[in-house]
């Protein structure tokens, strides 16, 4: 053990010599392509990590035909449209919203969770009744679009997640900025067709999402309740707290998940993945099974998609 140990200390020393890239934004699926954008214009004009990932992510929760994150979102089992979303910046100070309805931006909700409230969660009608407050309008969520699709779901009202389909598109969002400072988001319509109150990992500090500015930022997405048994984003972050990269740090979580789960029956409907960042801007991602992607930039790297790796076919 104590050998292990030193060898990722001086792994970690080996990083604290390279240099740092910066600005670095990275996010989940194929909508993170749209988010990266929006949030690379605050950031390549010296702005703000925590409002390069706010900005992000709200391209996805305003696109109808994103039908796993806010305006457009699939419904639970009841037809009604709930939001999950947190965020937190590079002073660990976090704000949460969970269970919340008729809100198209949860993350601006979150956002003010974290700076109006001593709070950092709210929750439901409590949420949505300090969101009004705060000048958000209320709105109807259920485009025809999902409610369609609902509808066709309801003939056989059968809960079988599709992986990578219509179960696992959360956006997660982790930045870097100029300054050196980590902040991230994660924003979410949950898992289709859960049940009404069902609240996922994406709104769960440590769950869904964690940093460390000292250390890094990890998100997550794909079936939530493997993420909180494992407090999965905070443990990455602590695994690249003991030297591990991005990348290794987000395989030894999805591997911790695995043996939790392989014995289960019918394990097709599993599906994880995690993002990473370590404060000197390196990034990684893996996942269980092939299918998630990513979206990174970076000074040299111009928003390109990746195919994270995976632990089973
Ligand atoms: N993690 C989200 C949840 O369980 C869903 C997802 O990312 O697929 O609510």
């Amino acid at each position: 053990m104590l050998l292990i140990g030193v060898k990722y200390q001086n792994k970690a020393a080996d990083l604290n010599k390279q240099s740092i890239i910066k600005p670095v934004v990275i996010s989940t699926w194929n909508h993170g392509v749209l988010a990266n954008d929006a949030a690379w214009k605050i950031l390549i004009n010296n702005g703000d990590a925590l409002d390069a990932v706010e900005q992000g992510v709200r391209t996805a929760e305003a696109n109808p035909d994103v039908q796993t994150v806010g305006l457009g979102g699939f419904p639970d089992r009841e037809g009604h449209v709930t939001l999950d979303a947190c965020i937190m910046d590079h002073h660990n100070n976090c704000g949460s919203v969970a269970f919340l309805q008729h809100i198209k931006h949860p993350i601006s909700v979150a956002r003010k969770v974290m700076e109006e409230t001593p709070h950092v969660m709210l929750v439901g009608e409590g949420a949505l009744k300090f969101a009004l407050e705060q000048g958000f309008q209320k709105e109807n969520l259920l485009t025809e679009k999902s409610k369609q699709a609902y509808e066709v779901w309801l003939e056989k009202s059968d809960y079988k997640p599709i992986i990578n389909i219509e179960n696992h598109d959360t956006i997660s969002m982790l930045a870097l900025d100029e300054n050196g400072n980590l902040s991230g988001a994660c924003t979410t319509s949950g898992a289709s067709w859960k049940m009404h109150g069902r609240v996922g990992d994406s709104p769960i500090i440590g769950a869904g999402l964690f940093l460390d500015n000292e250390v890094g930022a990890a998100a997550a997405t794909g079936m939530g309740e493997a993420m909180m048994k494992t407090a999965g984003s905070a443990m990455v972050v602590e695994l690249m707290r003991h030297g591990r990269s991005p990348y290794e740090a987000c395989k030894e979580v999805v591997e911790r998940i695995y043996k939790i789960y392989k014995n289960e029956p019918d394990l097709e409907w599993l599906q994880v993945g995690f993002i990473a960042l370590n404060k000197q801007g390196e990034y990684g991602s893996y996942c269980l099974r092939p299918g998630f992607n990513y979206a990174v930039q970076t000074n040299t790297i111009k928003n390109k998609l990746i195919n994270a790796d995976f632990k089973i076919q």
